[in-house]
């Protein structure tokens, strides 16, 4: 059994106030002078009884009182922090991808828009590209939705390996993905776009004694310094779509 500090400060209190009556009784009990007088024997007898009632009073009505504040404050407790528990859960829930467990979308749009705040000011660069897989749809039609599904977890997979720990990696819908890449820019991230391009062609999915294989068209931007994250995003997804015309399993910037 734990207890609140306010009890332990009653038990204290009730502690010393009984070594106090204790301490009168025993001189009441032994002193010469207080059994001669009169006037300090009652004195010491009322203390005595003060006492007494002090203890009684407390150990009803103050310690039971004590008791109940210290349970409800544990109860409001435990309740304020399986609340918060549960608004992290709301927050995580309504950021991931269900299926593929990257962020989703609305994470993409929020951190796209806090790296370029925080990179502007210290005049770095940022870049952008968005990934669409080939002929997805005879994927699905082809193997069934559940293939398809398999698919995806493999690419958000590769997306995820490949990628650096402070990338933006995320699942915009469909089987359309966006990796975000601060500090890199044009020297880097076309080259960067063509490796994660190759080692999604490499991913083998076997189903129905068959390897499928998917290949992907990449549309890569970095970020001018003066555009908006709708801009950059639009510059991007230009780009993919000139992938897309060129013949796709390419990366364009
Ligand atoms: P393109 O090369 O031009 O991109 O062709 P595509 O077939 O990939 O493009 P399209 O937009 O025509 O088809 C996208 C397909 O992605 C259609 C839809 O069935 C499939 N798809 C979207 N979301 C999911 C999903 O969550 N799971 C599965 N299995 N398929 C999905
Ligand atoms: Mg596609
Ligand atoms: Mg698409």
């Amino acid at each position: 059994m734990r207890f609140h500090k306010s009890e332990l400060a009653f038990f204290a209190f009730t502690f010393a106030l009984l070594m106090a009556s204790g301490l009168l009784a025993f001189a009441l009990y032994v002193s010469d002078e207080l059994s001669s007088n009169y006037g300090l024997r009652a004195f010491t007898h009322g203390a005595l009884v003060i006492q007494g009632a002090a203890l009684l009073f407390g150990t009803l009505y103050i310690y039971p009182l004590l008791r109940s504040h210290a349970r409800e404050e544990h109860k409001l407790r435990k309740m304020t922090a399986n609340l918060s528990e549960r608004s992290e859960t709301l927050e995580h829930v309504a950021l991931t991808d269900g299926l593929t467990g990257m962020q989703n979308r609305r994470y993409f749009d929020d951190a796209l828009r806090e790296y370029m705040e925080e990179f502007g000011r210290i005049k770095r660069p940022i870049g952008l590209m968005i990934l669409d897989l080939d002929h997805f749809k005879t994927v699905n039609d082809t193997h069934g939705h559940d293939v398809g599904d398999e698919v995806l977890k493999a690419v958000a997979k590769v997306l995820k390996d490949f990628t650096r720990y402070h990338d933006v990696v995320a699942r915009l819908g469909g089987e359309e993905f966006a990796v975000v890449t601060p500090n890199m820019g044009a020297s880097g991230l076309p080259g960067f776009a063509d490796r994660l391009r190759k080692a999604i062609a490499t991913i083998d999915i076997l189903t129905d004694n068959v390897h499928l294989r998917v290949t992907t068209s990449v549309g890569v931007a970095v970020w001018n310094g003066d555009e908006t994250a709708e801009e950059l995003y639009r510059r991007a997804d230009r780009m993919l779509y000139q992938a897309k015309r060129e013949g796709r399993n390419r990366v364009c910037a």
